[in-house]
């Protein structure tokens, strides 16, 4: 069994490592909210003091930090990982960043002669602590390798989508058409009940027609259709329209960097920034209908 490093221990970190701990591994953790940090020794792992008493003398250090910035110092900084992980420790940044910081870091370490994977997830909290999360992930073979039986112990579905940076490339560019889709499902039953066809009738149709997309079947904005949908509950998330906006900012950085054309994207963004700014950022994001409809 693996003695593993972990963190930043929030919302997704935090259940990650549980079921790291109930696979039998031994997990370090650290988090900058100590009471985070002692919920993880309460289920049988060790509070860390440091990046630097987390990462030192593990054989694996797993981070899930908000932003690249965040990777940046934990892994670049003085008593970072780079300069506290012993020699053939794999790593491992599950967060959610832009693809330029995780090719950085990735980079550095490299110098180092430390392996290192970006493996960001999709699933939620839900999908975290049940174990099922998919991963993404971007690096070399020998590392994927190595890491896959531990991922296996977080998630269901796990993907080697190339080399580094990869992971979070598949990332930007599957919530691109998530928020984009969202938008579009959204527009179409606002129409709809403007020229009086009742939701669920355009459910009946769409759903078995060439408009059938995830936002419809599965995370419909419109309550009734899907019964376990956020807008049957008040649109209380789920996966919040913050967090929504924060990707599809990344998908733009990486979009402008790459000279890509992504009109419906910049939109996106836009309605997104508009749904947040009037003070919905912690609602679920298909609640964007309810923009939609009052915009
Ligand atoms: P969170 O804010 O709940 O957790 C982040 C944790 O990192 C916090 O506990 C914070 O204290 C800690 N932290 C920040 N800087 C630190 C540092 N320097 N050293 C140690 N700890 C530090 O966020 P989350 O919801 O767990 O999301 C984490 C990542 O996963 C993000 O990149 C997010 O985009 C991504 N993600 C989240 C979800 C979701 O549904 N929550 C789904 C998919 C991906």
């Amino acid at each position: 069994m693996a003695k593993i490093g972990f963190i930043g221990l929030g919302n997704m970190g935090l259940p990650m490592a549980q079921n790291l701990l109930k696979a039998g591994h031994g997990v370090q953790g650290f988090d900058l909210s100590k009471a985070q940090a002692d919920a993880l020794a309460a289920s049988g792992g060790q509070a860390a003091a440091s990046v630097k008493a987390a990462a030192s003398g593990a054989e694996i250090v797993i981070t899930m930090l908000p932003a690249g910035q965040h990777v940046r110092d934990v892994y670049l900084g003085a008593e970072g990982v780079l300069s506290s992980a012993g020699a053939g420790t794999l790593l491992i940044d599950c967060s959610t960043i832009d693809v330029a910081s995780a090719r950085d870091v990735a980079a550095a370490a490299e110098t180092k002669g430390l392996a290192m994977l970006d493996a960001p997830v999709s699933g939620g909290v839900g999908g975290a602590q049940a174990g099922t999360l998919t991963f993404m992930v971007g690096g070399g073979d020998k590392a994927f390798a190595r890491a896959l039986p531990l991922l296996e112990k977080m998630g269901k579905t796990i993907v080697h989508a190339g080399g580094a940076g990869n992971g979070q490339a598949a990332k930007i560019c599957n919530n691109m058409i998530l928020g984009v889709s969202m938008i579009a499902v959204s527009e179409a039953f606002v129409l709809a009940e403007k020229l009086g066809l009742d939701a669920q009738k355009l459910f009946d149709i769409s759903s078995k027609s060439s408009g059938q997309c995830w936002s419809m079947t599965t995370y419909c904005p419109v309550p009734g259709p899907v019964p376990g949908s956020p807008a049957n509950r008040d649109y209380k998330a789920g996966f919040t329209a913050a967090m929504m906006l924060k990707d599809l900012k990344l998908a733009q950085d990486a979009a402008k960097a790459a000279g890509a054309n992504t009109p419906l994207g910049a939109d996106a963004v836009r309605i997104y920034s508009e749904f947040v700014e009037s003070g919905e950022g912690p609602r679920d994001f298909s609640g964007v209908i309810r923009f939609v409809r009052g915009a």
